[in-house]
């Protein structure tokens, strides 16, 4: 079974309208709302692979409590931990082509919620069904920045695997701790935040980048690069994706599904070659639908075919 790990989630609204007028009343007909956060897409994409998967995080308020409910509906396990503060609501209004958000913070963390979710999370990784765990997104306010490096350390007290997918101070931190992930997936944009220059897609350039000491004792990078595929390093081995083109509808939550396909086909124990396939089939098919976090897996065959991976 496989633990994801939500720590910022959201419902997400999304408020299609025609036109969006400003400083005046807008009025929405077909609301949508969902359980939202980098690790919730994940969840629901595992979910669609028949994956065996259970969702943790930190929740609260009525719509920590609607969280569940919505997902108790999907089938999809949970076991959040309960906080004081309010859940938060993410909302995306989609007009004239474009997508303008309103993402809220999030609560606030109090020390002994910091605590006793470590406690809860120690419960949930000690399983013996739990194999490995997809943690995602950023850390709500009122965590130390180097929360995620204790979550890790919890993780290899019971040699459990950790797919990471965060950015910034968080990751950082993550690196320059002794306790490391077993993969990180951050696409171009994160990696030139992480080592403070602009990294290009070029295979060489990332290539050399991959190899600096930062990454030491990580033992997959697997850079996305959209529409290019990816760029991966295990060990000493280095692959570049290439994937073919496709009808994008919404690349949102791509990465998300990447993420997935990883943290799946790690699961199986699948060859580097299929965890690469797995991986970028699932961004791929992420990006031809309009939902996030939705895949539709009657293409996946054909994509899998299709999708090339060079040693490099
Ligand atoms: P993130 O959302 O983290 O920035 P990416 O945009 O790199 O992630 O997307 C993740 C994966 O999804 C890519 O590695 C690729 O396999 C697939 N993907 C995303 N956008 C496209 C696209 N326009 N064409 C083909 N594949 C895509």
């Amino acid at each position: 079974m496989i633990l994801t790990v939500t720590m910022n989630p959201s419902v997400d609204i999304s408020y299609p309208l025609e036109k969006f007028n400003l400083d005046t009343v807008n009025r929405v007909v077909k609301v949508s709302k969902t359980p939202g956060g980098k690790g919730l897409n994940v969840t629901r994409v595992l979910k669609q692979l028949n994956d065996e998967v259970v969702a943790t995080g930190l929740i609260g308020g009525a719509l920590g409590t609607d969280i569940q409910k919505k997902l108790l509906e999907k089938g999809i396990k949970n076991n959040f931990f309960e906080i004081s503060g309010e859940t938060r609501n993410c909302i995306a209004i989609l007009h004239e082509g474009n997508q303008t958000e309103i993402l809220e913070k999030g609560p606030t963390i109090t020390k002994s919620e910091s605590d006793n979710f470590l406690e809860h999370f120690e419960k949930l990784v000690k399983s013996k069904e739990i194999k490995i765990i997809a943690i995602s997104g950023s850390l709500p306010d009122g965590l130390e920045i180097n929360y995620y490096s204790k979550m890790i350390e919890i993780c290899e007290k019971y040699k459990k695997s950790v797919v990471l997918d965060c950015s910034g101070k968080a990751l950082l931190e993550v690196l320059k701790n002794e306790y490391k992930p077993k993969v990180i997936k951050p696409n171009t944009e994160e990696l030139s935040q992480l080592i403070g220059k602009d990294v290009s897609k070029n295979p060489d350039e990332l290539k050399k980048v991959l190899k600096d000491k930062l990454f030491e004792k990580i033992e997959w990078i697997i850079v996305s690069l959209g529409a290019d595929g990816a760029f991966a390093k295990h060990n000493d081995k280095f692959y570049k994706v290439n994937v073919p083109n496709i009808k994008v509808v919404n690349p949102v939550g791509s990465g998300d599904s990447t993420v997935a396909g990883i943290t799946s086909a790690i699961h199986e124990n699948a060859s580097d070659q299929d965890l690469l396939r797995k991986a970028n089939v699932l961004g791929m098919l992420n990006a031809m639908e309009k939902l996030t976090g939705f895949v539709n897996l009657e293409n996946y065959d054909k994509l899998f075919n299709e999708v090339e991976i060079l040693e490099i």
